[in-house]
């Protein structure tokens, strides 16, 4: 062990590797061997276990109870044991769905999670592949770079001033400078794990820099391993509606017990009598009217639609990180986003140029890249750098001779606040640096330029003409670079960007194109019809950054374009005033990112935040949405954000948003459908009680929330999106579930199917009797819950839109028809068919009757139609 000990080539022998990887077949090998680089996760509950704990719900243990107790009176006196039964098969049914469910919408967010999984680069067959992090083996080289997740233990064996942050291991949240050198102990003692600099560990990110390691630890056999015996997973914390229902089920919940003890009480004192058998079965009414009525799927409806919208999001590209972002998204009224690879293609070609060494100006810039020109003949590595290497190539300065020529001796990498990077090369005895970066900042640093082959003192006319050429390119949407380079006699004894990039001698521009992603363009204009303000931001030069983004349609003035360094001459007060002014942000940095969405949140907007570099977790993090690149993205960005992009587009953000607008609208509806159908049967029982009558048995009650339910309710989960979907300005994020006249709707609807059920009670008895009066009647309860079922599965089409009306309704929802067929068929056969009507203690009802009871029922459709035509009247 003790790899910080031992030279690199040492530990590569230990764990029979090669800087060229370990091959394909090998590393197989070794995975099946020792297994995924996983840390344990916490054990699984097993199906029968979530069996029980469907069955835990106390409600269900009381009418398991007051079912056993029915059950062994019955068998006493020697009574039919038919209810016993229906209430068993109607609590097994409940559960099993409920386990089905459960298991479903786990498994959705299992796929996610599969989706979102860790990725490494890894050097496999001598080439440098992407491969799952689980996946990786001791003994595969890993590749690191700023932003990066270090995905197992890894001894460093090549290293430029690579830095790492290792917080979750040490405590010290100051990056750590590795090394690949190998360490010396002190007389024989160990190195605490801050000290071992030539080590990296998971669980610990890449900060700056790049390098390369060989793993020696995976799994369990990390340092983090050791620390973390079983990881249990982050539990996916409760979105705010998720929350706020909750809160409401509880409230529901203590109301209904309190409605069932009045029952109780009430009917055992106006029937008077107090003998076991009918205390029995008036416990047994208020007991089956609380499991009833008690909106315990509330809960379970949620999640599921949330789960099936997550899914549908991932298969639009939207892999959702955070529940909670499904709900803020459907209410974004701001998306920044970057603008290379998101509102672009970031699909590089130089296509311009300026300097008179056009040869010197592609080397210089072809050697101060990373990309690489592979075997095969394509250029791997990053677009603006693959473009360059390109470029050189299309001048047979190909890569590999260059670097043959004048191999890399040492770099200064490149990060986004200095905006370029240098790298030093030998060349015949001396020593060469090229650097290159954004034209306005390199150009600072030159103080000579070569022209004709001679170098020149840097006159501030010829800057001028240096940088009028770069508003040229700029103006036509360019991203230009420039590049510069320096002599050495002796190696440089530093390679710190502070020593080197000073007293440059400028060679010259390149310009390239990267054509804006077509599908952005029908993206944008959504947006802004939806009342979403899309704001590009950019590290790029302010003139590129405004040009694409009027081609876009994002702006329609130059003067809506503001950069880093004029941000910076403006206080957050007067940023938070003026905010509005901008939408387009060049030359930024991190920390300016975290500005914006701060002067956007302050006035109260709910605002989506884009980015992929190592700086932005901070913005991710303080945005209401933080969207990560799936691409691009750096490890430590996607590990923050709420939802990360697939393919780093823009039209991905909107195609979420729509989503999600959907989804809140769909949870509302089946809310809004829950609530009402059960108030409709409190109040109907309510009355009847009231007044002296059974309505409903209990067996019927179940019946009903079962099937005219909880099918309907989840149908109404799987909506398509209605017509104004994304016409209609965003939803407050303050907005409540009852907010917009929900409250009043649920009222209105449950109180109008109880007055139809009851009404159909009525009937039925007075067509048996031939008198209207207030008495027990089989037939009336036959006819209350033929049209309470019915009315419910009509209330169900109501449903499909909140205020618009349903026959203008062009999108068809083949669930909620399938629900709505299934129940009728279902009922229809319960009440028809003799021996099931006979434990059901249904009557026969002659098709007349049956005829008055669907009038009844269907009578919620036109009533209800009224009623929001009458709404949409005073709305306007
Ligand atoms: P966006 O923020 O839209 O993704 P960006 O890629 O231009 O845009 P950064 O990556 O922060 O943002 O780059 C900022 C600037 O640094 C670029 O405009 C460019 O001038 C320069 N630059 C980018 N990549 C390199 C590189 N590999 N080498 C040298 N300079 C670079």
């Amino acid at each position: 062990m003790q790899h910080y000990l031992k030279g690199t080539e040492d530990v590569l022998a230990e764990v029979k590797s090669s800087r060229a990887g370990l091959t394909e077949q090998e590393a197989e090998t070794r995975l099946n061997e020792n297994g995924k680089n996983k840390l344990a996760e916490s054990k699984k509950i097993s199906l029968a276990e979530r069996f029980v704990k469907q069955l835990m719900d106390p409600m269900i243990i009381i009418l398991l109870a007051a079912a056993a107790v029915s059950g062994i009176t019955a068998a006493y006196e020697n009574e039919s044991l038919a209810d016993v039964f229906i209430i068993l098969i109607v609590v097994l049914i409940n559960a099993f769905l409920g386990v089905y469910q459960e298991s479903k919408a786990e498994k959705a967010i299992e796929a996610l999670n599969e989706m979102a999984a860790a990725t490494s680069k890894v050097i496999r067959n001598g080439s440098q592949i992407t491969i799952k992090s689980e996946d990786i083996v001791v003994g595969d080289i890993v590749i690191l770079e700023a932003g990066d997740a270090v995905p197992a233990d890894a001894r460093i064996i090549e290293c430029a001033s690579m830095k790492i942050e290792e917080a979750a291991l040490t405590g010290e949240s100051v990056p750590v400078t590795k090394t690949e050198d190998t360490l010396l102990s002190d007389d024989g003692k160990d190195i605490s794990l801050g000290d071992r600099k030539n080590m990296v560990y998971m669980g610990s990110t890449v900060v700056y820099g790049r390098g390369q390691a060989v793993i020696v630890g995976t799994g369990m056999n990390t340092e983090m391993g050791k620390i973390a015996d079983a990881i249990s997973k982050a539990k996916e914390s409760s979105t705010p509606l998720q929350i706020k229902l909750a809160g409401l089920s509880k409230i529901l919940s203590f109301i209904v017990i309190g409605i069932c003890i009045f029952i109780f009480a009430f009917r055992l004192i106006k029937i008077g009598d107090f003998s076991s058998e009918v205390m029995l079965d008036t416990f047994m009414v208020a007991v089956s009217l609380a499991v009833a009525a008690i909106p315990e799927g509330l809960a379970a409806v949620v999640t599921i639609v949330l789960s099936i919208g997550v899914t549908n999001m991932s298969k639009r590209n939207a892999v959702i990180r955070k529940l909670t972002a499904v709900e803020t998204l459907g209410s974004a009224q701001i998306i920044c986003s970057d603008k290379t690879g998101t509102l672009t293609q970031n699909k590089m070609t130089v296509v311009d140029h300026f300097g008179d060494n056009e040869e010197l100006l592609a080397t210089a810039m072809a050697l101060c890249s990373d990309a690489e020109i592979d075997g095969n003949g394509d250029t791997i590595g990053e677009p603006t750098e693959c473009a360059l290497v390109n470029y050189a190539a299309k001048l047979s300065l190909r890569k590999p001779d260059l670097k043959n020529q004048k191999p890399r001796v040492g770099e200064a990498p490149f990060d986004s606040m200095r905006k370029m990077m240098s790298t030093v090369h030998s060349m015949d005895g001396r020593f060469i640096q090229y650097t290159k970066g954004a034209p306005d900042e390199v150009l600072k640093l030159c103080t000579k330029y070569l022209k004709d082959g001679t170098v020149h003192e840097l006159t501030d006319e010829f800057r001028n003409s240096i940088l009028a050429d770069n508003k040229r390119m700029a103006d036509k949407a360019l991203r230009v670079l420039c590049a510069a380079y320096k002599e050495y006699d002796n190696m440089p004894s530093s390679f710190e960007a502070k020593d080197l990039e000073t007293d440059l001698i400028f060679i010259g521009l390149t310009g390239m194109i990267d054509p804006v992603r077509p599908e952005v363009l029908d993206a944008i204009k959504e947006c802004k019809v939806a009342g979403i303000r899309p704001i590009m931001i950019t590290g790029d030069h302010k003139d590129t950054a405004a040009a694409i983004a009027m081609e876009l349609g994002i702006i329609d003035d130059p003067s809506q374009a503001i950069t880093g360094a004029m941000l910076n001459d403006i206080s957050e007060e007067e940023l938070n005033r003026t905010i509005g002014n901008y939408s387009v942000y060049a030359r930024v940095q991190p920390e300016h990112k975290v500005r914006i969405v701060k002067a956007w949140k302050q006035n109260g907007m709910i605002t989506a935040m884009t980015g992929d570099g190592v700086n932005d977790a901070p913005s991710i993090k303080s945005a209401d949405i933080g969207i990560g690149m799936g691409i691009t993205g750096t490890d430590v960005t996607k590990n923050v954000a709420d939802m990360v992009l697939a393919d780093d587009n823009f039209a991905t953000i909107v195609n979420a948003v729509e989503e999600g607008r959907k989804i809140y609208d769909n949870i509302r509806k089946s809310i809004q459908f829950l609530l009402a159908s059960n108030l409709s049967e409190v109040l109907s029982i309510f009355f009847a009680t009231v007044l002296g009558f059974t309505i409903l048995h209990p067996v019927h009650i179940l019946w009903i929330n079962l099937i005219t339910d909880t099918f309907p309710a989840l149908a109404l989960g799987m909506e398509e999106g209605e017509d104004d979907l994304m016409t209609r300005p965003p939803r407050s994020s303050k907005e409540g579930i009852f907010t917009g006249g929900v409250g009043f709707d649920i009222g209105y609807q449950g109180l109008l199917i109880s007055i139809v059920t009851i009404a159909a009670y009525f009937i039925g008895h007075y067509i048996e009797s031939g008198v209207w009066e207030v008495a027990s009647s089989p037939d009336g309860i036959t006819m209350a819950f033929l049209t309470m079922s019915m009315a419910e599965i009509f209330q169900s089409l109501n449903m499909r839109s909140q205020r618009g009306s349903i026959f203008k309704m062009k999108r068809k929802n083949m669930y909620l028809f399938g629900a709505m067929i299934v129940s009728f068929i279902l009922t229809t056969t319960v009440i028809s068919v003799p021996f099931l009507a006979e434990i059901f203690e249904f009557e026969h009802i002659s098709i007349q009757e049956y005829g008055i009871a669907m009038l009844l029922a269907v009578s919620v459709i036109p009533i209800v139609e009224m009623i929001k035509a009458i709404q949409r009247s005073v709305k306007k």
